[in-house]
This record gives structure tokens, C-alpha cells and sequence, in this order.
């Protein structure tokens, strides 16, 4: 189980690979839950935050649709499991709101724009940001991370290969150096930071699981998310972001390693298998648009 929320951790170095309580292996996946005997987590909304539009969808779909323009939804999902909640990604910095111009990462590609804050989507539930007690990090991609700082006294959970990565030395892809720069820049300092390392249960009783899957990042990660009425739901992060590139296998060129990314989509379609999961694509808007929205959610 993790630590508590509250519990300050001293330094980042010495944050815990994180044991796991109760959560009996029922793959060779060891470190997953039993589908049999999994906690529920009450409730999992979806947050709009935020849409984009690219210039040349063929970076994602490599060989395919060049020069075709393609619009992506950016979403972050929010989980009640007892009194505490879980923040999956953060979206689009709420600077952008209403914003013409947008906000970019990699300005010559792609540009965001946002129609509603976080802030304002966790009060129309009565939430404020102080009640929050985890951040949990798909990765370190600019739309994921963008209001990180809203959330000063929650616990930011990421896995340690993608802290490592955003914190190692410029390499020669210049687009990947500016990521990470701007990565740095968006995460700040939390004061409460968990580096994880590989599948992690949150509350260890297997309701919420951080799933690794890198590949799209040298860090990258997914969620699985165990609910009474709907069963078991993976919310994605960037292991893939288009139904049919799950569908053909197809790597993004932007991903940081190819063969890692076929290996974490076996892994979420293993996992699919095994717990008769739903997947849910942060960035397919055609996905996106059809799933419930806050208030309304999943139980
Ligand atoms: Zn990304």
C-alpha cells in the first residue's frame, strides 16, 4: 500500500519503491491483482481537459494519413475510493482557457486548446483541489501535466524511470529536449513526490493499479481501475492513442522506443483478456466524446 498522503517524504531519492499489501498474483503479470478478489474503487469520472488539433496525423499513425490534419481529445478522470480521490493526469494548463491562440509542446505540430478548467469541473462536485489526495502521472508530456502545480498538498505519483528521464542530460532529438525541458518546468517540486517503479497498488486492495507500460516514454503508465458496476476499466495514457493503431500495432514515431511500445500494447491487451476490461483512450476524441462526462460517471 502507499503511503499515506499526508506523510511527508523527505526526499525523492529515498521515496519508496512501494510494497504491495494484499493484492494476490493471478498472472505472471505477478505484481496485478487477483480479478477475482480486487477492492472497488466508488466512482470514476471523466474530465474534459482539454482538445487538440495536429497538422499531420502520419506522426501517429506512421506511413498513414500524411499531411492530414486530426483532432485529439486530452482527458484526465478523477477516482473516489472511500474518502480519498485519485487524480489521473492533469490536461492542458487552465492558462490556455478560452485562449484563441491555444497552447503548444511542440508548436510546428500540434496546438491545445481548453473549454473548461480542472478547478471548475471538481466544484461542480464539490471538490477542491486541497482534496485530492493523489496526482498520478500517466507521463510527462506537457497535456498531461499541465496544472500539476494546482495540487501543492496531494502526493504525485509517477513511475522513477520517466523522473529519471525528464531529469537526465539533453540528448540529440532536439523535439525531445524541449519536451523534457518543458516537463521539468510544469512539474516543479512537488513536495510530495512517490516514485514508483513498475505495477503499483495504490490502496492494496487492488481497486486502483498503476500499470506500466513504457514505451510512448521511458516512463510511461496506465491505470487500472476495479468497479462494482462496470468491472474493470484501463485508462490509457499514452500507450496508444487511437483505437485502430491498438487495432494494427502501429507506434507513434514520437514514441521514445518502438519495440517497448508493442510490448506495453501486449500487456494492455493481456490484460484486456484477463479482466474483461474496457479500455478507454485519453486522446481518441471519437472514443472520448461517447464516454460519460462529470458530474455524470462510471460506478
Ligand atoms: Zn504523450
Amino acid at each position: 500500500m502507499l503511503k499515506h498522503a499526508r506523510t511527508p517524504i523527505i526526499s525523492i531519492l529515498v521515496a519508496s519503491s512501494l510494497s504491495i499489501c494484499g493484492a494476490r498474483p493471478a498472472t505472471a503479470d505477478s505484481k496485478l491483482p487477483d480479478p477475482a478478489t480486487a477492492g472497488f474503487a466508488e466512482k470514476l469520472y471523466r474530465l474534459d481537459c482539454g482538445h487538440s488539433l495536429a497538422n499531420d496525423e502520419s506522426v501517429w499513425t506512421p506511413g498513414e494519413n500524411v499531411g492530414r490534419s486530426i483532432e485529439f481529445s486530452s482527458t484526465c478522470w478523477l477516482i473516489k475510493r472511500g474518502s480519498e480521490w485519485v487524480l489521473w493526469d492533469t490536461g492542458v494548463p487552465q492558462a490556455t482557457l478560452n485562449d484563441p491562440k491555444g497552447w503548444s509542446t511542440l508548436p510546428r505540430l500540434i496546438v491545445y486548446h481548453l473549454d473548461k478548467t480542472i478547478t471548475g469541473q471538481l466544484a461542480e462536485i464539490g471538490l477542491k483541489t486541497s482534496d485530492i489526495t493523489y496526482v498520478a502521472l500517466s507521463h510527462t508530456h506537457g497535456d498531461h501535466i499541465g496544472n500539476v502545480g494546482l495540487f501543492p498538498n496531494s502526493t504525485v505519483l509517477m513511475q522513477r524511470a520517466e523522473y529519471t528521464w525528464i531529469s537526465s542530460p539533453d540528448g540529440t532529438n532536439d523535439n525531445v529536449n524541449q519536451l523534457k525541458a518543458l516537463a521539468r518546468k510544469l512539474l516543479g517540486t512537488p513536495k510530495q513526490l512517490q516514485l514508483v517503479d513498475g505495477d503499483t497498488d495504490v490502496f492494496g486492495d487492488g481497486s486502483v493499479t498503476l500499470i506500466s507500460t513504457p514505451g510512448h516514454t521511458p516512463g510511461s503508465q496506465s491505470l487500472l481501475v476495479h468497479l462494482k458496476n462496470s468491472g474493470f476499466i484501463i485508462l490509457s495514457g499514452d500507450v496508444v492513442h487511437l483505437e485502430r493503431n491498438f487495432e494494427k500495432n502501429i507506434v507513434p514515431s514520437l514514441n521514445t522506443d518502438k519495440a517497448m511500445s508493442i510490448a506495453s500494447m501486449d500487456k494492455v491487451r493481456r490484460m484486456i483478456a484477463t479482466y474483461q476490461a474496457k479500455l478507454f483512450i485519453n486522446h481518441d476524441k471519437a472514443q472520448s466524446d461517447a464516454l460519460r462526462l462529470l458530474p455524470a460517471f462510471y460506478d
